[in-house]
This record gives C-alpha cells, sequence and structure tokens, in this order.
C-alpha cells in the first residue's frame, strides 16, 4: 500500500461535501465550502485544500461554527457594503458579496465590501479573482490569529494577515497575487512539521525570542513578517483595515476570545472592487488592459521571471486529468470524518 491516495476533483468535492453536511451543516455552508477546497486543491494550493478540512470540522464540532448560518447582506453607503457572516464560513458570506459588489463598483467606480463575524481559512486569491475575472480591480485583505510579532518585537501579535490583488486580463484569467504578511503562511510551516521537514531560517522565532529552523517551535513562538518592518507595516495596514475600521476584532482579540479547537476563527475580511474603465477619461478598457499587458510582456522578457499566479494555471491544467494526491493518513482522517 503507498501512503499516498489519488482523489479525482469531482471526488474531492464530493468528500467535502458529505463530511459537512452529516454534521449537519447546511446544503449551501458546504457547497460553497467544498468548491473553495476544490479549487485549491485544483490548483495545488496545498496548505489551503483538503488539509483543512480537519479544522474546518474541529469549529463545526466544537459548535464554535454556525451550522445554519445565512450570511446578511446590507447597504452602509452607496459604496460600502456589508456582510454579516453569523459566524458561519468565509466562502458562503463571499459568495453572496460577491455579486452585489461587483453590481455596486460597476455602478460607482469603486465599491468595498466589509464582512464581519466570519469564519475564515481560506486563500484570498480565490474571491479576488473571481472579481478579476469580471473585469474588476480587486483588493482583499483578511486579519487572522495573533502569530507575528512585531518589527524588532518577539511575541505574536498580528495576523498572517494576506492582502490579495487581481487585475483583469483581456481572453486569458486575471493576474492575481496572494500573500501572507508573514514569510510564510501558518499552514506551509504545519505541512512541514506534518512532512518532518525543517523550515527555512527567516520564517519565525522559537518561544524564548531566539531564530528556528524548528516547525514545531516555531509554532509555539512567533512568525516573521516578511522583509522586516515593511511586511510588518502590511500587517498592521490589514489589522486596521479588516479590523477597526470595520468593526471586527484585531488578530489578537481574536486569539483572546478563541476557544482553541483549532479551527477557523471569527474575524473580519475587506474586499476593494474597482471598475479600471472608471479610471479613464476615455473609458477605453481595451487601451487599459493591452497597456497593463505590456508590463507583464516586459517582466516575462526577463530570464527566470514568471507572473503571479502562473504556477496555479498552469497546475489547473493538469489536475482535472490527473487528479491531485493526499497523504494516506489525511485520506484515513477524512474518510472517518465522513463516517
Ligand atoms: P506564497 O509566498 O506561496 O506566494 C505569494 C504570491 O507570490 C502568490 O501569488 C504566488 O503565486 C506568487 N509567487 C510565488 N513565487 C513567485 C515567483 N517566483 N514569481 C512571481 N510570483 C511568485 O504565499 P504565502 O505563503 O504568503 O500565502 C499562501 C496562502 O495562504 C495565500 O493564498 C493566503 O491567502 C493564504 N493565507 C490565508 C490566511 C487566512 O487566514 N485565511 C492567513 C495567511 C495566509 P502562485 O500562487 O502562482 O505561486
Amino acid at each position: 500500500m503507498t501512503d499516498e491516495v489519488r482523489l479525482s476533483l469531482d471526488e474531492v468535492h464530493a468528500l467535502t461535501f458529505a463530511i459537512f453536511t452529516n454534521h449537519g451543516v447546511s446544503d449551501a455552508q458546504a457547497q460553497a465550502l467544498a468548491d473553495v477546497i476544490y479549487a485549491a486543491e485544483r490548483d495545488n494550493c496545498k496548505s489551503h485544500g483538503l488539509f483543512r478540512v480537519p479544522g474546518y470540522m474541529a469549529s463545526v464540532k466544537s459548535g464554535k461554527m454556525n451550522k445554519a448560518a445565512e450570511p446578511e447582506l446590507s447597504e452602509l453607503a452607496p459604496g460600502v457594503l456589508r456582510i454579516d457572516a453569523q459566524n458561519g464560513f468565509a466562502p458562503l458570506a463571499l459568495q453572496t458579496g460577491r455579486a452585489p459588489l461587483i453590481a455596486r463598483a460597476r455602478e460607482q467606480g469603486i465599491a468595498a465590501l466589509a464582512i464581519v463575524n466570519s469564519l475564515h481559512f481560506q486563500a484570498v486569491w480565490y474571491e479576488v479573482e473571481a472579481l478579476a475575472s469580471e473585469g474588476l480591480v480587486a483588493l482583499a485583505c483578511v486579519t487572522a490569529a495573533s502569530y507575528v510579532a512585531p518589527a524588532g518585537g518577539i511575541k505574536p501579535l498580528y495576523g498572517t494577515n494576506p492582502m490579495a490583488f487581481g487585475w483583469p486580463r483581456p481572453g486569458r484569467p486575471p493576474l492575481v497575487f496572494d500573500q501572507a504578511a508573514s514569510a510564510s503562511a501558518r499552514g506551509e510551516i504545519m505541512l512541514h512539521e506534518r512532512d518532518g521537514h525543517s523550515i527555512p531560517e527567516g520564517w519565525a522565532l522559537d518561544a524564548e525570542g531566539n531564530p528556528t529552523t524548528d516547525p514545531t517551535e516555531a509554532l509555539a513562538g512567533a512568525q516573521l513578517p516578511f522583509g522586516g518592518y515593511k511586511g510588518a507595516a502590511i500587517a498592521l495596514m490589514v489589522e486596521l483595515m479588516a479590523g477597526a475600521m470595520i468593526g471586527d476584532v484585531f488578530s489578537f482579540e481574536v486569539s483572546a476570545r478563541d476557544n482553541r479547537d483549532g479551527g477557523p476563527m471569527a474575524r473580519g475580511e475587506v474586499m476593494i472592487a474597482i471598475d479600471p474603465a472608471r479610471c479613464l477619461s476615455s473609458g477605453n478598457r481595451d487601451a487599459q488592459l493591452a497597456h497593463g499587458e505590456r508590463l507583464f510582456e516586459q517582466i516575462l522578457a526577463q530570464e527566470g521571471t514568471r507572473l503571479p499566479s502562473d504556477r496555479r494555471y498552469a497546475a489547473r491544467l493538469e489536475t482535472p486529468t490527473s487528479g491531485i494526491v493526499i497523504p494516506r493518513s489525511l485520506h484515513d482522517t477524512l474518510m472517518e470524518l465522513r463516517g
């Protein structure tokens, strides 16, 4: 018996949906979550694919997640929408806000969506790509829990606070980058721990504040921001925008109130969508996007470069036929969770 299991993408979706609905999670919540897990596996983003399902399930079992949550949409200003996720998972909240946000951005040129009380455990590119695929420029950021030391400090304070950006491209999937404000996503450290690998230098400090390459020590200590004080400033901005600005919590407040079940915690997220053609007096979207393409051509003309998201898009061409592979231990856990 090999220590890996191969699944088709349809199996990934069906398994995820079954696990959650078998535990009483509403079809709408489970469907939106399965879509996100499917997309992560399809794009070879292992840290946010099936690997996350046991964590999501922990929050279902502990009662932290509201299994029947129906996200509530409201308008705070002509260009500002709000979704209260009601302590449900983020994917349904994001799905609920997507069409209204797109419509507002097209009407007004720019619009924001504030999502509160959402259990967020997913990669942020998923939603940004959806907006950029509709021709919008998109920005999103979300807080996390207290994992990352501020510049010069040694104790966790900020979340890993990812920020994603999307830019539409003519006739092809959008350019998207999605990066944590920390040197690595926390899920990456967990994967290194699971697989018995050390982590690169510069990712974390141990509990005493010493640099470490041991993933277990890193998880007990503090992650480091990317690029020193510059990444820390991004983490700070995300705290303010997805916390104080929209009336949700900071990452350290998330940690303070968490029940430690290992699952995602309720917090805030901000999305901003811009109709790029409304930023030009000519409104000539074709010329605008063609101009963007010239920049991408210049980047790719240099040896050793690629565009952010190209790795995901390459995986996306393969996995529908190749399927995806997960460790047998994870597969066993998922089968047990499915019941
Ligand atoms: P990475 O460092 O792996 O990648 C960051 C970005 O850089 C990606 O868009 C990636 O594109 C791009 N990139 C990587 N290498 C290159 C290269 N050589 N040239 C050009 N672009 C490149 O991501 P992180 O570890 O920072 O974050 C991983 C994920 O974790 C993110 O999706 C994030 O949303 C998620 N996350 C979620 C949290 C949550 O609470 N929900 C918290 C923290 C992180 P590509 O994908 O094509 O490789």
